[in-house]
């Protein structure tokens, strides 16, 4: 995250904070909900926490507002506008919150897919009177609605239970995705987070480290004590993904296995609660028999990128995809026929087959 720019933020921490003065996450513009971008304004290096900025198109509103506080008190610290894109908008500094890297959904950018930002001049004057304003509610003088110190003390207390840098864990995922490696995406890993919501997870296999960045996103997802067996074959990846999990300072949760997994996984003995399939398409099927015989018995096999970004599931497919595809749809097969699992094919990031093997019969 960098000052200055404008972020949305997760709907999770909506639901975290129910506080009815945190302003929604939701503007209604021309009749059509969207996400609200927060600006971004400062972070406190100490506690690892940021401050954000609602904004809000309704101008008219706050100008009234604005125009009577200067009338009365000759002074508004806690209301500023200046332009966005081009629109006159407000910042809203009375309702100014705290807020930790995980639940930032995205950066907000223009059409172009540049940053958004505002002038310096601008961003000055907004970040002045935010420090003045949270000053002052530090020393029990409430200018912000919400309860913004009883938030931070939430986040602070959720850092510390968080086994992991998130803050390191960001930059490898910005890292990754510069460099075009095909790291898992959102909306994927929160489905995952779904369904292992009641299950326990000791031990998790997957196949195809890259950088690492799954892996330290899945060692949340264990027990104490649990762990990962991750394979993964291009020798400079496991480099870098053994320096990136040792900044999120996981160092001692996942194990990587350099090698090619269709040597490295007939080696493997136990049994792991979770199986993430993330490798070569064409080996989909090959992974899978493994799975099934390293699978514990309420435990759950992932394969991620299923659908190919369609190709799977259209007829048309260039020479290069044929035996992937072919692959792919042979896994999907295999998962949906066999009588011992349950499966679905999640359209989730580039799609997802869940597999859990079912429950016995009770006679
Ligand atoms: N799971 C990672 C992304 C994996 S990308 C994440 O979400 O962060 C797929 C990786 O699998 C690549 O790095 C590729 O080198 C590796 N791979 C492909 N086939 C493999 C094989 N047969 N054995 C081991 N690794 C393989
Ligand atoms: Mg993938």
């Amino acid at each position: 995250m960098e000052k200055g720019k404008f972020y949305f933020i997760k709907d999770s921490f909506y639901k975290l904070f129910k506080e009815e003065k945190l302003m929604k996450n939701k503007e209604i513009i021309d009749l059509k909900e969207h996400n609200r971008p927060c600006f971004y304004t400062y972070y406190d290096e100490n506690t690892k926490i940021y401050w954000l900025i609602p904004i809000s198109s309704k101008t008219e509103k706050y100008r009234k507002i604005y125009n009577y506080k200067m009338q009365k008190n000759k002074i508004c610290d806690t209301i500023v506008f200046g332009n966005v894109l081009g629109y006159e908008k407000v910042f809203l500094i009375q309702n100014m919150f705290p807020i930790i890297q995980e639940f930032i959904q995205k950066e907000y950018k223009n059409k172009d897919n540049k940053s958004v930002a505002v002038t310096s001049i601008l961003q000055k004057r907004i970040d002045e009177k935010a420090q003045k304003v949270l000053k002052l509610q530090r020393i029990g003088i409430n200018l912000i609605f919400p309860d913004v110190l009883k938030m931070e003390e939430k986040l602070l207390e959720i850092l510390k239970e968080s086994k992991m840098n998130k803050v390191e864990l960001e930059k490898i995922k910005e890292k990754a995705l510069a460099e075009h490696i095909p790291i898992i995406m959102d909306d994927t890993l929160e489905v995952i987070e779904k369904l292992l919501e009641d299950k326990k997870i000791h031990r998790i296999l997957e196949i195809g480290t890259a950088v690492g960045y799954s892996a330290i996103c899945f060692s949340e997802f264990l027990e104490d004590g649990g762990n990962i067996d991750t394979i993964e074959r291009e020798e400079e990846r496991v480099i870098k993904a053994r320096e990136n999990i040792k900044k999120a300072e996981v160092e001692d949760k996942i194990n990587i296995y350099f090698g090619d997994a269709v040597e490295i996984l007939p080696t493997f003995e136990g049994k792991y609660d979770m199986i993430f399939i993330d490798a070569a398409k064409g080996k989909y099927p090959f992974f899978l028999s493994h799975a099934l015989r390293l699978l514990s018995d309420d435990g759950i096999i992932l394969a991620d990128n299923v659908l190919y970004k369609g190709y799977v599931m259209s007829d048309y497919n260039k020479h290069k995809q044929r035996t992937a595809v072919r692959n792919l749809r042979e896994y999907i097969k295999e998962v949906t026929e066999n009588p011992d699992l349950e499966t679905e094919i999640l359209e989730v990031g580039d799609g997802l087959a869940v597999s859990i093997r079912k429950e016995d019969e009770i006679i």
